[in-house]
């Protein structure tokens, strides 16, 4: 009998299309060895509306990469697809708001089926850039200078607005970058480097959320770490992105040839080893469970390392960081599924 995995991909989020492939990747690994008599795929697709779609339309989705739009029939967006009753395990690989937040996490809990990954908790202070900092805070890892902006501080008051452009620039400097504080793959992150820009940056980010993030800007190597585990989780090898872009910004992410990984990093071992057990802090300060891609600052001329952000549903295609960083510390890409899924279970188990 094999256990029936629901795959949740696509999404309400600007990475919509990434989720695709990261799915496509995952089925393909659900395939392979071991696992082909071990699991049953049931995908769900979750279109940019919102819409659940399951059974044939879930299925092209998945085989040809292609997102779909169907007219709901119903006036009820959260109405689910029968075939969700028969799902013994969730495997959701959704990027960023409404997936990777706490959203899904929440009803996938209401379910009390077992789920892949962080649950509401973990999720929602890891998407948060302003409650993860904080949370980082607490537990002493380093991080840039930052300064917290919300929209109505932006939009609302004329008489807040300059005082508050004049206090980044006193306390943060340029070149400071401007964030969404929950969003992924860049979107809607600018890095500014005079007062005009920031301005327009901070506009720009309160159209996106009511939370917004200034942050100094390091000169630095950006290094990352995956964590797999629950209570007792493991660190890989650390790996490099290098581009030649002014930041890693979403063209540089999604265009291929702009930026290279390196893996494992070129670093001196006490530094992958700090940056091992920093980024196994960082997943138990924001309670993820499963897995985790953890970002760095790595400046190089003074030794320092900063922590950037955690990524709890990091990109999972076959080119992925967080699937090549297990590979390169010895889990392949279908042990590294399997791996997902005992996990989801043992969390779920009673006693956990
Ligand atoms: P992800 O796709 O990894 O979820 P994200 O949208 O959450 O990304 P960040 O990782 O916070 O965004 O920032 C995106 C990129 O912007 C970084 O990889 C880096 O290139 C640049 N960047 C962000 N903050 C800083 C900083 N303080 N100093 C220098 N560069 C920065
Ligand atoms: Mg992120
Ligand atoms: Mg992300
Ligand atoms: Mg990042």
């Amino acid at each position: 009998n094999k256990l029936r995995v629901g795959l949740l991909f696509g999404g309400r989020s600007g990475e919509h299309e990434v989720s695709i492939i990261s799915a496509r990747a995952i089925a393909q690994g659900l395939k392979l060895e071991a696992n082909a008599n071990k699991y049953e795929i049931l995908p769900f697709y979750i279109q940019k509306d919102g819409v659940w779609q399951s059974g044939v339309i879930a299925q092209q989705v998945l085989e040809s990469g292609v997102p779909q739009e169907i007219l709901s029939t119903t006036p009820n967006l959260w109405q689910f697809p029968p075939e969700t009753a028969q799902v013994e395990l969730w495997f959701p690989i959704l990027h960023g708001p409404n997936g990777e937040d706490g959203t899904i996490q929440g009803l996938l809990t209401l379910t009390q089926v077992p789920f892949v990954g962080s649950g509401v908790l973990g999720s929602a202070t890891g998407m948060d850039k302003i409650a993860m900092k904080m949370a980082f805070a607490q537990a002493g890892l380093p991080q840039v200078k930052y300064k917290t902006v919300t929209r109505a501080e932006i939009w609302s008051n004329p008489c807040v607005f300059p005082k508050l452009c004049d206090e980044i620039e006193a306390t943060l400097g340029y070149p400071c970058f401007v964030k969404p504080a929950n969003l992924g793959s860049s979107v809607g992150i600018a890095k500014v480097r005079s007062r005009q820009e920031l301005e327009v940056a901070l506009d720009n980010a309160a159209t996106y959320d009511r939370r917004i993030i200034v942050e100094a800007g390091v000169v630095a190597r950006e290094v990352e770490c995956a964590v797999l585990g629950n209570d007792n989780p493991k660190a890989s090898v650390i790996g490099e992105i290098t581009f030649d872009s002014d930041f890693y910004d979403y063209e540089t992410k999604y265009t291929p040839g702009k930026a290279d990984l390196f893996i494992p990093a070129n670093l001196p071992e006490l530094v992958a080893q700090q940056i091992q057990e920093m980024a196994l802090q960082a997943f138990a300060a924001v309670d993820a469970a499963g897995l985790s891609r953890v970002d760095f600052f790595y400046v190089e001329t003074t030794g320092e390392i900063f922590i950037n952000e955690i990524n709890t549903l990091p990109g999972f295609t076959s080119t992925s960081m967080y699937p090549q960083l297990w590979a390169n510390t010895g889990i392949p890409f279908a042990q590294l599924v399997d791996q997902l899924i005992e996990l989801a279970i043992e969390r779920h188990s009673p006693v956990n």
